[in-house]
């Protein structure tokens, strides 16, 4: 499986038939949902953790990237799960927020920029 050649709406299927299979929908709740995204989060967050940037690249190119890669599949398998208990179309809740996004910082202001929209 690549990004090229699989689309959200197979991933949402893949980790939904996981879940079934298991009988542990009843465990996915949208609140334990969002709580497992956020320990998740903080575990990719652990792989970072004390590290100045120098020794975060060293990181990287030992072990660090299979550990981010699989802390990150974590996050976004959950994320996957709550949006399909939710009914909550991926693409468009993405593409409403890159619009969202764009209009809050568009480039005239904000090339090069990393300030907050409301500091612009
Ligand atoms: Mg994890």
């Amino acid at each position: 499986m690549a990004d090229e050649d699989t689309t959200l709406q197979e991933l949402k299927e893949w980790v939904a038939r996981f879940r079934d299979e298991r009988d542990w929908r009843r465990y996915h709740n949208p609140k334990d949902l969002a709580v497992s995204i956020s320990i998740e989060a903080a575990e990719l967050l652990e792989v970072f953790q004390w590290r100045n940037q120098k020794e975060v690249e060293a990181m990287l190119r030992r072990d660090g990237l299979r550990k981010v890669k699989a802390e990150l599949a974590d996050v976004i398998v959950y994320c996957v799960s709550l949006a399909d208990i939710l009914k909550i179309d991926l693409s468009e809740a993405i593409s409403e927020k890159m619009r969202e996004n764009s209009e809050k910082y568009p480039v005239s202001k904000t090339k090069g920029e990393y300030k907050k929209y409301t500091e612009l």
